[in-house]
């Protein structure tokens, strides 16, 4: 039963289904239907009787690609699975296992994931004798992706000054030999790394006219979904491929162009217009995704981007809610403030929690997020990545953490008696394992008697360790769990060897562990809580490190959380945007130009265009920064959206003496079942160069200032056993109860 098209789809859309000879483009505004013309463009094609096996779909991610076969399945029944349909990576990956000898490679070549090759490049700079600070396997790997991704050979890195002025001018002169010598490795090893699957693809192609031939006319519909994050290396292969029947049909959208850090090429939609000169256009400019207010905002966000091609987009769903501004005194009440609302919205609205999504900018925000959503028992599930205290850089500081607090803990030791590296081998380890069966000794036993079972040589090291951690040990002993931990991260070398790595992983890794110093910063200073040393700290959050919870919210309704980057394409009925703060969104690490500037704003712009019908967007005047608490400025990008589409109640700009989030923030309070929780939203914000003041001489009448709750007088001390407490009216959180030797109080 053929499909009415014109029912489904607009003229506009119809139109592009239906014209499945010559080449086509649609680039085109968020939510315009771009993804469901391919998909109905697929299933025009099997209608008409096309081969599946002729028809080749790349999407940007697995998830897509599988979203879309389902899609397809429903329309055309099970032919739907012989399509050739996925991401580059692993559509390439498939045709170079049936094609790997043409180019020297075995079929069952290994394909090295980012570690495995880190772990080469390190070795091989090791060989060469050359600094490994300077040569970071992450940086090294970094440059040769780049050149790969822009098809540069080993020999023209070699003999093209222009390609190494980079290099020459951040003195590592040596990359173009690290990518001869890492090339030549994995070949030998029968190995491809993430770009090889690329670059390798274009030798193939290159080089064998009858291989590119044979896939010319295998494929003789090609289709490419987000276009406008294609990089140079996969702009050819589209090319090649549909050189000889000319069919191929990209969509995508320049305004959501998020991945030129990574090497994506805008100047591909420009260049696919010259390469086809008898290119149809197509304009889709409806908006079936989201509400009026919503369009209307994004829109008023993308016209500041200068480089963009003018687009009309519109909307002809209702007007929609005003979207949304929090305003949250810290992270953790912002965290507080987002659960509840969604906890809200589910119940009033009868909604379920797969409706809801909440994007950020930096993995490290998921923290207080995930935080207040297990407080409230909101399951949630994190797309393309782990959840906080799953992350690797997390795992290894808390098993200092735990170490610290019990020697004793194997799991623990083995995971950090080597990282960072200091020398310590696997047959080392071994050996220390052994004799602690042997003598029937725990390992910590032995590794802090490690003279005593190993030649001086090889258990210096491992003295050296035990020293460290029992020095931990002593230091948690006196000081609060924040301190502790700090102490801990930079004297284990962590803190270094995270700062030295500069790729965009490293840096979200260094954001992590920051982000984890932060919580147990806010952990300590909650002036409710008695016992804030690192045991009483890590009991706190055993429950959310349990790996069993990792799986719990998959079976289920859930919250789904991610980066915007993890968004692109998807659409969600609620969606929350947090962390809209100057140096965080736009991010300060990534604005060095007015082109980088841009790119955070289109990034902007795909997430306020997930959102259907509500869209809630928050920041925090306050945030931890390495246990300081810093003040923030609201983004930027909040002014840009034009005020008629924000809903001006809980807009910034408060009335002297009133916060208005803390009306809000009642207000909900009273709608949920659940027990109101206690909140700190104020006015006050501390100054950056907040010190606190001696307060050993502190007397009852006394004025003082603290970072969190602002101005207040001090109405009573008691002593008790050693340990002073102060009890203190605040002017605008009240009557607080604090221990003096851990209150950050200065005396005015
Ligand atoms: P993005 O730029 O975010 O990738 P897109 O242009 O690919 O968006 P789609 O995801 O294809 O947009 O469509 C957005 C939503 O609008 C989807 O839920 C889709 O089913 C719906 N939609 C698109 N066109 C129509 C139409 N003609 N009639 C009804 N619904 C439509
Ligand atoms: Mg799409």
């Amino acid at each position: 039963m053929a499909l009415d098209y014109h029912a489904l789809l607009n003229p506009s859309q119809a139109a592009a289904v239906l014209q499945t000879e010559g080449p086509c483009m649609i680039i085109a505004g968020a939510g315009s239907g771009k993804t469901r013309v391919l998909t109905y463009r697929i299933a025009h094609l099997l209608e008409q009787g096309v081969d599946p096996f002729n028809i080749l779909a790349l999407t940007f991610t697995n998830k897509a690609a599988k979203e879309m076969r389902a899609r397809i399945e429903k329309v055309v029944g099970p032919a739907a699975k012989n399509l050739w349909m996925g991401t580059f990576h692993s559509v390439f990956a498939k045709i170079l296992r049936s094609e790997a000898d043409k180019i020297g490679y075995p079929r069952s070549f290994t394909i090295y994931d980012t570690q495995d090759s880190k772990t080469l490049i390190g070795q091989i700079v090791k060989e060469l004798e050359l600094d490994d600070k300077l040569y970071k396997a992450s940086t090294v790997l970094g440059r040769i992706s780049a050149a790969k991704n822009k098809l540069v050979s080993v020999q023209q890195y070699l003999n093209d000054p222009v390609i190494r002025q980079d290099d020459e001018a951040a003195m590592r002169p040596k990359i173009g030999v690290l990518y001869q010598q890492y090339a030549a490795r994995c070949f030998k090893a029968g190995a491809m790394d993430f770009d090889d699957l690329l670059f390798q693809t274009n030798v193939l192609f290159r080089d064998h006219a009858d291989i590119l031939n044979k896939y010319q006319n295998k494929f003789r519909f090609v289709m490419v979904d987000e276009y406008q994050d294609t990089n140079y290396s996969q702009y050819l292969i589209t090319r090649k491929l549909a050189a000889k029947e000319r069919n191929i049909c990209v969509v995508g959208d320049d305004a959501q162009s998020i991945y030129a850090f990574r090497g994506a090429d805008i100047s591909n939609i420009l260049n696919f217009e010259k390469d086809y000169p008898e290119l149809n256009v197509f304009k889709l400019e409806q908006n079936y995704r989201s509400t009026k207010n919503i369009v209307w905002a994004a829109n008023s966000v993308i016209k500041n981007n200068q480089a963009q091609l003018r687009k009309d987009v519109f909307s002809d769903n209702e007007d929609g809610n005003l979207i949304e501004l929090i305003k949250a005194a810290s992270d953790n009440e912002e965290g507080k403030l987002i659960a509840q609302s969604i906890y809200e919205d589910k119940m009033n609205q009868h909604l379920s929690y797969d409706n809801f999504a909440i994007l950020y900018r930096t993995n490290a925000q998921s923290r207080a997020m995930e935080e207040a959503l297990r407080k409230l028992n909101i399951r949630y599930k994190i797309v393309g990545g782990l959840s906080f205290y799953q992350r690797k850089e997390i795992k290894d500081l808390v098993a200092y953490l735990r170490l610290t607090v019990n020697p004793n803990d194997e799991q623990a030791l083995r995971r950090v008696i080597n990282y960072p590296k200091r020398g310590i081998g696997d047959t080392t380890i071994s050996k220390l394992i052994n004799s602690a069966e042997e003598a029937n000794h725990t390992i910590w036993e032995v590794v802090s008697n490690a003279e005593q079972f190993l030649p001086a040589r090889v258990s210096n090291p491992v003295v050296g360790f035990a020293e460290k951690i029992k020095s931990y040990t002593a230091v948690a002993a006196k000081e609060d769990a924040f301190e502790a931990a700090k102490f801990i991260a930079k004297n284990s070398g962590m803190i270094e060897e995270l700062y030295a790595d500069k790729s965009i992983e490293g840096l979200s890794r260094y954001e992590n562990i920051q982000e984890l110093l932060n919580g147990i910063k806010e952990y300590v200073d909650d002036h409710e809580r008695e016992d804030k040393s690192l045991g009483a700290f890590l009991q706190d959050i055993a429950l959310v490190t349990d790996s069993d919870l990792k799986d719990a919210a998959q079976e289920g309704e859930a919250v789904t959380m991610m980066t915007i980057h993890s968004a692109k394409g998807l659409e969600f009925r609620n969606v929350y945007i947090v962390g809209m703060e100057e140096n965080l969104f736009p991010s300060q690490m990534m604005i060095t130009s007015r082109a980088d500037l841009e790119e955070e704003r289109r990034l902007f712009y795909v997430a306020i265009t997930r959102a259907e019908k509500k869209l809630t967007l928050s920041y925090a005047t306050s945030r931890y920064q390495w246990g300081n608490l810093r003040s923030c400025e609201k983004s930027r990008f909040l002014d840009e959206i034009d005020p008629q589409y924000i809903n001006a109640k809980f807009a910034p700009g408060p009335a002297v003496g009133e916060s208005p989030f803390q009306h809000v923030f009642e207000r909900r309070s009273n709608l949920v079942a659940t027990p109101p929780r206690k909140t700190v939203a104020t006015n006050y914000v501390a100054p950056a160069d907040f010190q606190p003041s001696d307060t050993s001489n502190l007397q009852a009448g006394q004025r003082v200032e603290h970072p969190k709750f602002g101005f207040g007088k001090v109405t009573t001390l008691e002593k008790q056993q050693g340990t002073v407490k102060a009890i203190i009216q605040f002017e605008e959180v009240g009557e607080k109860t604090l221990l003096l030797s851990f209150a950050k109080l200065r005396v005015l």
